[in-house]
């Protein structure tokens, strides 16, 4: 079983998907740090970020793959060819980056032949932005989530401040809710695999909802 969810940059989506594959025992794969691992690559190499032909020649011939963090249950780790670039995937120049390199054909054909791949090993809770519309358009469960801006950039501000500590890099609270808006628009406009609700998608608006509250929600259509 596939459930797939999609859903705007800091909607919930990761939060909720692990803890939603981790309350059915489901693997779990965040399909948007496989883009910015390709982002991440093209910064490095200096690639300029409308060279689709060196774009798609990474995507296509460094492979991704993720890990474990010590006793962590599901994985956090992040590698492209086996180079492991968990923190740098998380840098506020990857965040302006990785849209352009996801709006690419040739970047997205690559990845979502190893979604799909990935993903009829073993039942799993998919997210990102086009898995109910393109990478699983038969995924048995499709959720899409949303919340306002300002949840959302509140939330991104928390998870920066988990994630990186006192080192967190962008805690403007305007500067981050900018950089949303910014990729929600470019992910929403471009032309391949758009970032829109399935027809077929259940829609779930988490501004005023608790975490737990969505995993069950969740769950219960899973196992409904
Ligand atoms: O989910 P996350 O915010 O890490 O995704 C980073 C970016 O990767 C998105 O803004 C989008 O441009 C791209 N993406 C995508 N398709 C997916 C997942 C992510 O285009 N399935």
């Amino acid at each position: 079983m596939i459930i797939a969810i999609d859903g705007p940059a800091g909607s919930g989506k990761s939060t909720v998907a692990k803890l939603v594959a981790q309350k059915l025992g489901f693997a779990y794969l965040d399909t948007g740090a496989m883009y910015r691992a390709v982002a991440w690559r093209a910064l490095e190499r200096d690639v300029a970020l409308d060279d689709e032909a060196e774009l798609t020649s990474i995507a296509s011939s460094e492979p991704i793959s993720f890990g474990y963090l010590p006793g962590e249950p599901l994985p956090s780790k992040v590698f492209i060819n086996s180079q492991d670039v968990s923190k740098e995937i998380r840098l506020p120049q990857t965040d302006k980056a990785v849209s352009p390199v996801s709006a690419v054909l040739g970047v997205r054909e690559a990845l979502v032949a190893q979604q799909q791949r990935i993903g009829v090993l073993q039942d799993t809770v998919m997210e990102g932005r086009d898995i109910g519309t393109a990478v699983f358009p038969n995924a048995e469960l499709k959720i899409y989530l949303t919340a306002s801006p300002e949840v959302r950039a509140a939330r991104r501000l928390e998870q920066n401040l988990r994630r990186f500590g006192k080192d967190a890099p962008n805690m403007n609270r305007e500067e981050i809710l900018a950089e949303i808006i910014r990729r929600d628009t470019y992910d929403s406009e471009r032309e391949h695999s758009p970032l829109v609700a399935a027809d077929d998608a259940l829609t779930l608006d988490t501004s005023a909802m608790g975490i737990n509250e969505v995993v069950d929600w969740i769950a219960a259509h899973a196992t409904a």
